[in-house]
């Protein structure tokens, strides 16, 4: 050890001493995950509270880890779940199974489904583990209605989507014209 060592790794000591720390006070506080980070499952709505899932199961069959269980059904006039013809009736993540690699967001063909930052996933028996439609569905925001419902936004499904904030005709130079409704 050279006579300027011991001077050096206190330089280090002191350096460190005023940077910023990363201490977090999770689980006193929240933690703060990265934002793109792949937590809990969401089921998302449309702006009156439809829902965007339409059972068609692609979720299921992307998974690697067998993890999901739907069973889509037909919505009716008097019973209306989702704006189009089909909705997701049962809808079940085992989270003893999945391992949160998203790639069953990247298949659903509506963005129902999308991952949120919450990771908390533990609980007391393996019956909690597996999480219900009505524990994955997103919140309802100011506006928005519980399905069943009939459609808030057009009578028809063409007029609905249509008639979506997000789905209006885009710039002439964008991506020829389509639609941008988060699908
Ligand atoms: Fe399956 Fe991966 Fe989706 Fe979990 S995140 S349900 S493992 S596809
Ligand atoms: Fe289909 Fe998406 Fe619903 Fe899965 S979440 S059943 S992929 S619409």
């Amino acid at each position: 050890m050279g006579l300027l060592d011991p001077i050096a790794g206190f330089g280090v000591t002191f350096k460190t001493f005023f940077k910023k720390t990363f201490t977090e006070a999770y689980p006193a506080g929240p933690k703060i995950t990265a934002p793109r980070y792949h937590g809990r499952h969401q089921l998302n709505r449309w702006p009156d509270g439809l829902e965007k899932c339409v059972g068609c199961e692609l979720c299921a069959w992307a998974c690697p880890a067998d993890a999901i269980y739907v069973e889509g059904a037909s919505n009716t006039e008097d019973e209306r779940y989702s704006p189009g013809e089909r909705y997701g009736r049962v809808y079940q993540i085992n989270y003893l199974r999945c391992i949160l690699c998203g790639l069953c967001i990247e298949a659903c063909p509506t963005r129902a489904l999308t991952m949120t930052n919450h990771f908390e996933l533990s609980d007391f028996t393996r019956e909690d583990m597996i999480y219900e439609k009505h524990q994955l569905l997103a919140p309802l925001l100011p506006g928005m209605e519980a399905p069943p419902h009939p459609r808030r936004l057009g009578n028809s499904e063409k007029e609905y989507f249509l008639g979506l904030p997000e789905t209006k005709p885009m710039p002439a130079d964008s991506n020829a014209g389509l639609p941008n409704a988060g699908w």
